[in-house]
């Protein structure tokens, strides 16, 4: 039986052995001429679901896609691959574009990437219009939907292409997921007729665990160097000056890590930004600033150092890790500070009040997945609307943890809360429930109150998870009003009548580490060893090249390799991210290093 092309050109060109998910249907549909929007998580491999069907058509596959930064190494890896691509963004001077047009113009190009501002252009429209065209594929089409955080007023014009190229076929590729974004796709890029085709936005390898805050930097150290080091990874903090100080102090500890954020001089962060990209293993500690037009595969750990402002930007954050399928860890550390942080920016910002409510109950469902004993997957799958079982690869899973019946520990926070009035933080009740005679409660003679000492027999940070856990409940809330203070809600007075039970995470000391096993299989001695040899051996190549470290090859081709060890070309041919062009230009060396080795 002779393999199908599509097939075909998967095993030779790019060196895969088969599709994942819902390529293959999608390329045979686009390849038959046929209109697509495809949804797929990150790093699931939407670019093959176009790339593919420019190479089976006639005429050259042009890219829409507003991440600029990316096309120079986009270009380069196809290059690698042997494909012939280009772009035209503002970064061309005027000669280089007007060569890359001529190519167009000739059928000499496989692919063209285009900036749409650059694309809507009557000289870019006009050149698109003499040639021949394979497809037009959209990138990043919730670019188009005016309520996203990506917005960019120039997609709402690229309704144009349905009118202008009628026959030629489209396909938008997004990694959002909701149903209004989808439809606001379908309207404003006027994909009526095409076939829809929805991943599941599950993203297996990454392993998800959220863990108590106590001493974040230590935390965070004792994590990278326990599992990630000389690893790339991204470490999220809320605030610029936090992204400052926590680099540096990695620095200093001997993590190349580098910062990142929007207050920063541009072409430092454009520095930052490329080392990240380029090299092999380097941290990027950054706000949300940092994240639209990171395609850097073998980014092993995402690390929230704050708590997200909602479950999509955590999920959004979450998915830059291991885009190349391979484990990849999304850590994070959080306190109730967090929480009363958040909530008061929500409350001093100048959002309307319906605006304000939203963002309210984005960051209580962000928190009850801090607070879960459930399976984290489960949460996160659910929340964009995906039923899934258990996974055996979150926190939860791997290490449950043992629920109590809190209902007595629950009625003393709420009395303690009810006595002092309502006026007061988790710190503060806390020392009351404990018996600590502080001047504070001195001063409020709270130590006069029926509730102090109540709670002695647990210690503050057991407190602290009890107090976290009530909010999540909804029984109590922070006072808009009085900064961080703590109110009775909802079902608060059922639970102080004994009417209703509270069962509870039990607290338990933090590990220092994992104790959950790491993520991904070890390699073993020898083939570590070899590893790291090629790991040395791309970054030469990389620098040789010009191109980033991972457009060589992948981490898990890399592994492979160390692990199978082939010693002809025969044999390397066989692993996955060895296409024939990599094979021929690189074949050779690694097969003698694997020889040496
Ligand atoms: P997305 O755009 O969906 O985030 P990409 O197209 O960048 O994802 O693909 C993510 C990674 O997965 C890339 O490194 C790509 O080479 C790899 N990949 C894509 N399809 C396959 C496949 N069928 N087999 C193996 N690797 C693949
Ligand atoms: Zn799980």
């Amino acid at each position: 039986m002779s393999e199908s092309k599509p097939l075909a050109l998967l095993r030779e060109v790019f060196g895969y052995t088969e599709f994942r998910g819902h390529q293959a249907e999608v390329i045979e549909h686009v390849a038959g001429g046929g209109d697509a929007l495809v949804l797929m998580p990150t790093g699931s491999g939407k670019s093959l679901c176009y790339q593919i069907p420019a190479l089976l058509r006639d005429g050259v596959g042009v890219v829409v896609s507003p991440l600029i930064a990316l096309m120079q190494d986009q270009v380069a890896a196809l290059a690698e691959l042997g494909v012939r691509a280009a772009f035209l963004n503002s970064t061309l001077t005027g000669a280089q574009a007007a060569e890359v047009e001529a190519r167009v113009r000739r059928g000499e190009l496989d692919l063209v990437y285009v900036a749409p501002e650059r694309l809507l252009t009557p000289r870019c429209l006009e050149l698109l219009a003499q040639s021949r065209l394979a497809l037009i594929a959209i990138d990043e089409a919730h670019c188009v939907s005016q309520w996203g955080h990506d917005f960019r007023p120039e997609y709402l014009q690229l309704a144009v292409l349905a009118e202008r190229f009628g026959g030629v076929p489209r396909i938008a590729l997004t990694a959002t997921a909701d149903a209004q974004t989808r439809a606001e796709i379908i309207e404003r890029l006027r994909l009526g007729e095409a076939r829809i085709f929805v991943s599941s936005f599950d993203r297996p390898n990454i392993r998800y665990r959220i863990v108590e805050k106590d001493d974040a930097r230590r935390q965070l150290l004792d994590f990278i160097r326990a599992e990630h080091a000389g690893e790339a990874g991204i470490v999220y903090c809320l605030s610029r000056k936090k992204t400052e100080e926590t680099a540096a102090f990695l620095a200093d500890q001997g993590v190349a890590a580098l910062a990142y954020h929007a207050g920063m001089d541009a072409e430092l962060r454009r520095r930052h930004q490329e080392r990240f990209q380029r090299e092999d293993g380097i941290v990027m500690v950054a706000t949300i600033a940092f994240g639209m037009g990171i395609d850097k595969p073998d980014v092993r750990f995402v690390a929230h150092l704050d708590l997200p402002k909602s479950v999509e930007s955590y999920y959004q954050e979450t998915g830059r890790g291991g885009r190349d399928g391979v484990a990849a860890d999304a850590w994070m550390v959080y306190g109730v500070q967090d929480v009363v942080q958040l909530r008061r920016m929500i409350d001093e910002s100048e959002a309307g009040e319906a605006q304000k409510r939203i963002q309210a109950a984005k960051l209580d469902a962000m928190l009850a997945l801090c607070e879960t004993a459930e399976c984290r997957r489960v949460r996160l799958l659910g929340y964009f609307g995906e039923a899934a079982g258990p996974c055996g690869n979150c926190d939860t899973c791997l290490d449950p943890p043992a629920i109590f019946d809190g209902s007595v520990a629950a009625q003393q926070l709420l009395s303690c809360v009810y006595r002092t009035g309502q006026r007061f933080g988790a710190l503060h009740l806390i020392d009351v429930l404990r018996g600590e005679a502080t001047p504070k409660v001195a001063q409020r003679a709270h130590d006069k109150l029926s509730v102090f000492g109540i709670g002695r027999e647990r210690n503050a940070r057991e407190w602290r998870a009890i107090v976290r856990q009530c909010i999540s409940l909804g029984l109590l809330e922070i006072d808009h009003n009085a900064y961080g203070a703590l109110r009775l809600a909802g079902e608060s007075r059922a639970v102080l009548k004994g009417e209703r039970s509270v069962a509870l995470r039990a607290w338990r000391e933090p590990r220092r580490s994992a104790r959950v096993k790491p993520s991904r299989e070890a390699l073993s001695g020898p083939a570590h060893e070899l590893f790291e040899r090629l790991r040395a051996w791309r970054v030469e190549a990389a620098r040789r090249h010009g191109v980033p470290a991972y457009v060589i090859f992948h981490d898990a081709t890399l592994r492979e390799i160390a692990r199978m060890r082939p010693s002809s070309l025969d044999t390397l041919r066989g692993i996955s991210g060895i296409g024939a062009r990599k094979l021929e230009a690189y074949g050779e060396e690694i097969v003698g290093l694997v020889r040496s080795a």
